[in-house]
């Protein structure tokens, strides 16, 4: 190890694989690639160890790329990796590099794949396959796949194979592979059980170690909200609201449950957020992280397993709003940001209990992680000024105020207004979505200012916003954690207002999500989402809370359908039972998940936009005996099928960005957004057009 290697060509690259990295746009090789192209290319066995986004996957694939016999059509190469995603990016990196080599074919292969289509690819030959275990050995007991012709086997990532208990499956494979092959193993961690593996298998592997976590972490900023009074949902909204450099995330939770009942809450308050768990099929798991990637989608509330090794360079922030277990899984989440030399942010949220877990962290990466306190109101709310400032003054730089100037001159001749007794009010109307002036609802305001000196302890789950006129019980603790200045009843719908609670014919067993409900109800009634009250599913019907609805109105409202039902909707009578029974048939989700109504699980629509969920609120507190949960199905699927039939083209599910310029850091949570928007959306905005 004398100088560093400064260019791939002195590592002894043909031209094809230099020009096609060229294009990619790597100017060195990273030191693990620095290390390991030399080894692989003389036709070493490697045993390479180093974090995760230090390179890995060129640091193999350019020197057996190289290494290829072009005549040969059977597969030469072999990677194993974890997990589908990282099957399909890896095929795709060598994809990239070998652009410029003739006739090469690669092909992922994993579970969940049409087998029939797999085995037609295999049939036409690919030099390199990079596969999940399960399935390469499906395919190697069919003999579907031919490894007579094979060169180098490679186990990425094998750590985590070992984690996910593919060992066997592993070995079994290594076993079936010719022996003179060439082996690479890497990993991020060399537990013993690798070690073993890489001496049965590895013939005398060549060492390398690139130290400590520093590449990747250098690129990561690192810190941690102690959990306290403010439960994490709104500290998350907070955090994220005042990051300048948010673009998007990937929020760890710790069960499959988590994610869709976090993607959903974040869903409801704005973000272009979806789960990604391993329960999901292959393709929504691949539409998801291509949304992330395209930008549709900002956010992906994702379990260890399922995000691993994703590749997306736009993540900018980790949050891990649920501690992990282990250091080194929080090792590999951080490194989902930081990706191709950018800056990454990771946040991680501390209770109390887990002060210990934060510690060892610290140790494991060697880096004391900052502590942060949450924004105050008004952080939140200068930031807010600012970017409306600064996109006013953008607009006005970047657009043609002509046909506007023209439309404000005849506004004020008619009005007898000034331009600057309008200007106000467009301001006003332009912050309505988001306003200046922070509203409470979400954020959890009240009890972040309380001291936290005063004794009291919350936990994550404490305080809640109040529901809706205080109809409903309350838990014991909830009130107790509850800040004197929220115990008063929340004026829902204004003064005057009277509300009346309404039952609709369509229930959790059709289906039904209370943003469907909201959505039906503010576009085909033009209902304020604003006044939109609470949502209460049952099995076959639900109740809403409402204004009391003029009688033509009604009319109307009874015959519209959600989820193909009609509502029929009908004032709720004094004093009419409804209980909640057990209806069928239930969908396939509901039956899939044990006991559901016991547990306590209606879930609530307050408030026009905010979802919640009369279960506990944190996703690893106590008191949540469920864990990785299966068979929930993709959320997306759901919202989709429901934006194509109800909504007018091109009214998208969710608010706008704010004040529509430049992408901002997040979608606002401002009550009645989304409803809002839904039918008063269609309409271009002033400033929208520029995006
Ligand atoms: P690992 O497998 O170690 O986690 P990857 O192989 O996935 O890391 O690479 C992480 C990111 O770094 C990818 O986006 C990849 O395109 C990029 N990358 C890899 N090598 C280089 C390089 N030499 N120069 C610049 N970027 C690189
Ligand atoms: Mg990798």
């Amino acid at each position: 190890m004398s100088d560093p290697v400064s260019s791939f060509a002195e590592l002894k690259l043909s031209t094809p694989i230099l020009q096609a990295l060229a294009e990619v746009g790597y100017e060195t090789p990273s030191p693990i690639q620095a290390a390991c192209i030399p080894h692989l290319l003389e036709g070493a066995d490697i045993l390479g160890e180093a974090q995760t986004g230090t390179g890995k996957t060129a640091a193999f694939a350019l020197p057996l790329l190289e290494r290829l016999d072009p005549a040969e059509r059977r597969p030469q190469v072999l990677v194993l990796t974890p997990t589908r995603e990282l099957a399909i990016q890896v095929a795709e990196a060598f994809q990239k590099y070998a652009r410029y080599l003739r006739d090469f074919h690669v092909l992922p292969i994993y579970g969940g794949q049409s087998m029939v289509v797999q085995l037609r690819q295999l049939s036409r030959g690919a030099q390199v396959i990079v596969g999940t275990p399960g399935r390469v050995m499906d395919h190697l007991e069919r003999e579907s796949l031919d490894l007579s012709a094979l060169r180098a086997i490679v186990l990425d990532e094998a750590d985590e194979m070992l984690r996910m208990g593919f060992v066997d499956d592993v070995e079994w494979i290594l076993d079936h592979a010719p022996a003179s092959r060439q082996t690479a193993l890497f990993s991020a961690t060399m537990p013993d059980a690798i070690r073993r593996i890489a001496h049965q298998h590895l013939k005398e592997p060549r060492e390398v170690k690139i130290k400590t976590a520093t590449s990747t972490v250098q690129t990561i900023t690192q810190r941690y909200w102690q959990v306290r009074g403010v439960n994490k949902l709104d500290a998350l909204t907070r955090i994220l609201e005042v990051e300048e450099s948010f673009d998007a995330a990937i929020i760890f939770v710790r069960t499959k449950i988590a994610t869709e009942e976090l993607a959903d809450k974040l869903e409801a308050r704005g973000y272009a957020a979806a789960a990604i768990n391993g329960d999901m099929n292959q393709g929504m798991r691949e539409r998801v992280i291509e949304q992330l990637k395209a930008g549709t989608l900002d956010m992906l509330v994702a379990t260890d397993v399922a995000a691993r090794g994703i590749d997306v360079p736009r993540v900018s922030h980790v949050i891990n709003y649920d501690i992990p277990y282990d250091t080194e899984a929080y090792v590999h989440r951080i490194g989902r940001t930081g990706r191709a030399g950018r800056q990454g942010t990771a946040i991680l949220f501390v209770a109390p209990r887990e002060r210990g877990m934060l510690r060892a962290i610290e140790r494991a990466t060697r880096q004391p992680i900052e502590q942060i306190s949450l924004p105050t109101r008004e952080d939140v709310e200068s930031h807010r000024i600012a970017q409306l400032r600064q996109q006013v003054v953008d607009a006005i730089e970047a657009e043609d105020m002509q046909y506007f100037s023209e439309v404000l001159q005849q506004l004020a001749a008619e009005n007898d207004l000034s331009p600057e007794e309008i200007a106000p009010a467009l301001l006003y109307l332009a912050q309505k979505e988001r306003p200046l002036q922070v509203e409470e609802q979400g954020y959890g305001w009240d009890v972040a200012t309380a001291p936290a000196e005063s004794g009291k302890r919350f936990d994550e789950r404490a305080p809640r916003a109040p529901r809706f006129e205080g109809r409903e019980e309350r838990s014991p603790r909830h009130d107790e954690a509850r800040p004197p200045r929220e115990r008063a009843p929340r004026q829902e719908f204004g003064p005057g207002i009277k509300t009346q609670r309404y039952r609709i014919e369509v229930g959790r067993a059709h289906g039904v999500m209370p943003k469907e409900i909201v959505g039906a109800l503010a576009n085909e009634g033009g209902i304020d989402g604003k006044l939109i009250g609470q949502i209460d599913l049952f099995d076959d019907f639900s109740t809403v809370d409402l204004p009391e609805l003029p009688a033509p109105l009604l009319g109307v409202l009874k015959r519209t359908r959600v989820r193909g039902q009609a509502i029929q909707i009908r004032p709720l009578e004094e004093g009419e039972r409804y209980e909640k029974r057990r209806s069928a048939p239930r969908d396939a989700y509901e039956d899939r998940r044990p006991a559901r109504e016991e547990r306590a699980p209606r879930k609530r629509w307050e408030g026009g936009s905010t979802y919640r969920d009369s279960r506990s609120f944190g996703t690893g507190g106590e008191g949540r005996t469920r864990s990785e949960e299966g068979d929930v199905p993709p959320k997306r699927q759901r919202t989709e099928a429901f934006g194509d039939d109800r909504r007018p083209r091109g009214v998208s599910d969710r608010p706008r960005k704010p004040f529509g310029s430049e992408r901002p850091a997040f979608a606002p949570d401002t009550r009645g957004t989304r409803p809002k928007t839904a039918f008063s959306g269609a309409k271009p905005k002033p400033y929208d057009k520029k995006r």
